[in-house]
C-alpha cells in the first residue's frame, strides 16, 4: 500500500533502481539521500510524521557496475567530472578571467558527427565552451589539440525501466527508450 519510490544516482540523477517506501525513508534519515518528488502523503508514527516520497536521490554519485552502458550527454559530464579534456578546466577556474561553471562545459566529439563521429563513450568527452569553439568541426589531430586521457566507456548505466509501473512524477526522470 506504500508504493514504490524510484532511486536516482547523485549528481547525474540517472535512475538506478525501484526500492520500497522504508527502504528510501531510512536513506533519507540517514542523510544518505534527498528528496527529490513527494507522493503528497504522510506516514504517521506517534512522535512525527514524515512525507512519502516518490523520487529520491543519492547524494554521492556512485559507479554501477553494468555490462552495457547507455551513451548519455549527462553521463559524459559526469564520468568526465566536468573536467575539458584539452585543458583541464573545471567549474569555479578563471582561465581567462571569466570564471567558470558547469553551463560552460559542454560535451565535445573527438570525432565531429558532421564527419562521421558517433555519439559513443569513446569517441565524446568534457570540453570547456573555448576549447569546444577552438576545435569546431575538426579532429583533436587536425586541431593540434591533445586529450589529456582516453576516454572510457564508464561502469555506468541508466535502467530503462517499464514505464507501466512507475507513476506520473517518475517521467522526467527515465529516459525512455523504444
Ligand atoms: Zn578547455
Amino acid at each position: 500500500m506504500y508504493g514504490q519510490v524510484l532511486l536516482l544516482n547523485g549528481n547525474t540523477w540517472e535512475p538506478l533502481c525501484v526500492i520500497s517506501v522504508p527502504r528510501a525513508i531510512n536513506l533519507l534519515i540517514a542523510n544518505k539521500a534527498v528528496m527529490v518528488e513527494a507522493t503528497g502523503r504522510f506516514l504517521r508514527s506517534v512522535r512525527s510524521e514524515f512525507p512519502v516520497p516518490s523520487v529520491i536521490a543519492l547524494k554521492q554519485y556512485i559507479n554501477v557496475p553494468r555490462r552495457h552502458a547507455a551513451w548519455s550527454r549527462r553521463g559524459v559530464l559526469a564520468r568526465d567530472d566536468y573536467t575539458c579534456i584539452y585543458c583541464g578546466a573545471r567549474p569555479g577556474d578563471a582561465p581567462r578571467g571569466k570564471l567558470l561553471s558547469k553551463q560552460d562545459f559542454t560535451v565535445d566529439h573527438i570525432v565531429p558527427r558532421s564527419r562521421g563521429g558517433k555519439d559513443t563513450w569513446t569517441n565524446t568527452a568534457c570540453a570547456c565552451y573555448a576549447c569546444n569553439h577552438r576545435k569546431g568541426d575538426r579532429t583533436d589531430r587536425e586541431a593540434g589539440m591533445r586529450l589529456r586521457w582516453e576516454p572510457k566507456t564508464p561502469r555506468t548505466s541508466y535502467i530503462v525501466i517499464t514505464m507501466s509501473h512507475g507513476p506520473d512524477t517518475w517521467k522526467k526522470y527515465i529516459e525512455i527508450k523504444p
